[in-house]
């Protein structure tokens, strides 16, 4: 799921300046977050799109009569979901066995790869349309494809340019958003051969042309799912581009690729969690598309597939179910909000996470379903200023996980000499109020003395690396608590 390679596999074709994990080393955050941090023009459309989408969501949300009781309920219903989930999968199945698909359950990526490849192996597949999914970007099942010789395209406009181009996607919901439009069109110039036109309508058009003929000719189709009903076995995916409706529609193979922590136990329980979504993840109280599958052409239908698969993928997540202490992670529905409104995403986007799965979230499942030891520094970038749990439509307590995943941290010994010295004097400070009181005044009367018209602009390490980007304004005279006693007496 990140953005290694394994050994089994030779190495998909990816953009050199995309980072990098070395095997059995820790992946150098850092390195990649300071040069994303320092492009301009990434943080310019990273920016502007995930303001405009952090607005819109809390805009829509205010359309709900009581929004914080419907995101109470989704989580609870996914929480009830996870706690029972062995309960859940049993009914999944035969409520999917008794419309005539199949269902395959796979350990890891690379089960439910095998199963996959079989299944096309059989069938004498061809061509491939994908829709898009974050699981089949986990297990890099589109490169598998690619380099099994089929004929694959992923149908999404987004993953579509992420594609060509060798790229990533660097959001979960908006995968190019580290993208602007010239690089777009630049990219639809190489690759179609075409005169350079930077008009996003003719930009879509010229995909549009390109992806109706891979639709036509595509035997099997490819979908993820947002949402999988344990009662019914439906699958439930939500779009704004019609491609999964296709996908669904007009292959002679369907396969639905899902983890395992999608379920929901019921129809109500979907249509609590469709009114979310769609507010969470763009502002919009509904995404043009809502389509809901999950067996294959009954005698008589004039359009669908003649075979359906669904293939359950664990990958790590049973590791963090039997967890009690970071099963929440799991209610995730992927809708983004956590990204858009987090300062440090904002700041560097998508790709120096490593992972398919970035921002706020992604810093808790990568080291969850990876290993803490490949991605130590991810539970660090974070703020903790709370917003992700604020905007999260499930109430998933994001920093509340980090703060654990430091202490695990911890526990295995990680964290310089030095770094454990300056917690140490920081709790001797903090142990009395007398203390503290001292401690305050001299950093207090320090950052006065330095203070040039207003804002200290340089301060010795370890705060050297806070104003080496930015400026800390000036103390002022009086404190607070002065003025508090003062306004008392
Ligand atoms: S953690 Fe919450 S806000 Fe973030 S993607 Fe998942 S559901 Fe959305």
């Amino acid at each position: 799921m990140n953005f290694t390679t394994t050994s089994q596999n030779p190495a998909p074709r990816v953009k050199a300046s995309l980072p990098i994990i070395e095997p059995g080393k820790a992946y150098d955050f850092d390195r990649y977050a300071d040069a994303a941090a320092r492009d301009e023009r990434l943080k310019r459309a990273v920016d502007n799109a995930v303001v405009r989408n952090d607005r819109g969501r809390a805009q829509r949300m205010l359309d709900l009569p009581d929004p914080d009781a419907l995101r109470s309920l989704a989580g609870q219903i996914k929480q009830h979901t996870l706690d029972n989930l062995d309960y859940y999968l049993l009914q999944l199945k035969k409520s999917v066995e008794a419309r005539g698909g199949v269902v395959h359950f796979a350990r890891d990526g690379e089960e439910a790869t095998r199963i996959i490849l079989n299944i096309c192996q059989s069938n004498g597949v061809k061509s491939i349309i994908k829709s898009k999914s974050m699981v089949s970007e986990e297990i890099e099942l589109g490169h598998t494809f690619e380099r099994e010789g089929y004929d694959v395209v992923e149908t999404d406009l987004g993953e579509f340019i992420v594609q060509i181009d060798h790229d990533k996607p660097s959001h979960i919901v908006t995968p190019i958003i580290h993208k602007d439009r010239q690089s777009i069109a630049e990219l639809f110039r190489d690759y179609f051969k075409t005169p350079y036109d930077d008009d996003p309508k003719a930009l879509t058009m010229q995909a549009r042309k390109h992806l109706r003929d891979k639709f036509r000719r595509a035997d099997f189709g490819m979908t993820g799912g947002n949402f999988i009903v344990a009662e019914t076995g439906d699958i439930c995916c939500v779009e704004n581009e019609g491609n999964v409706r296709q996908s669904t529609t007009s292959p002679r193979i369907l396969l639905s690729l899902v983890g395992i922590e999608k379920l929901v136990p019921r129809m109500q329980d979907l249509a609590v969690m469709l009114k979310l979504l769609g507010r969470s993840a763009t502002g919009q109280p509904m995404t043009v598309y809502t389509s809901i599958f999950g067996q294959p052409r009954l005698a008589g239908d004039r359009d669908g597939p003649e075979q359906f698969h669904l293939v359950l993928m664990d990958n790590g997540r049973s590791r963090i179910l039997a967890s009690e202490e970071y099963r929440e992670t799991l209610r995730c529905i992927r809708c983004g909000a956590c990204l858009n409104a987090c300062p440090i995403y904002r700041k560097i986007g998508g790709h120096s996470y490593g992972s398919v799965y970035p921002g706020p979230i992604g810093a808790l499942i990568t080291p969850l379903l990876n290993g803490i030891e490949t991605f130590p520094d991810l539970p660090k970038a974070s703020s903790l200023c709370g917003a992700c749990y604020e905007a999260c439509p499930v109430k998933i307590n994001i920093p509340k996980h980090l703060i654990n995943l430091r202490r695990d941290l911890l526990g295995r010994g990680s964290g310089s000499k030095i770094e454990k010295k300056v917690y140490k004097l920081y709790a001797w400070m903090m142990g009395t109020p007398a203390r503290y009181k001292l401690a305050a005044l001299g950093s207090r009367l320090f950052l006065r003395f330095t203070a040039r018209n207003g804002f200290v602009r340089r301060v010795p390490p370890p705060g050297s690396g806070w104003t080496q980007i930015r400026d800390i304004p000036a103390p002022a005279a009086r404190t607070f608590r002065d003025e508090w006693k003062r306004s008392r007496r």
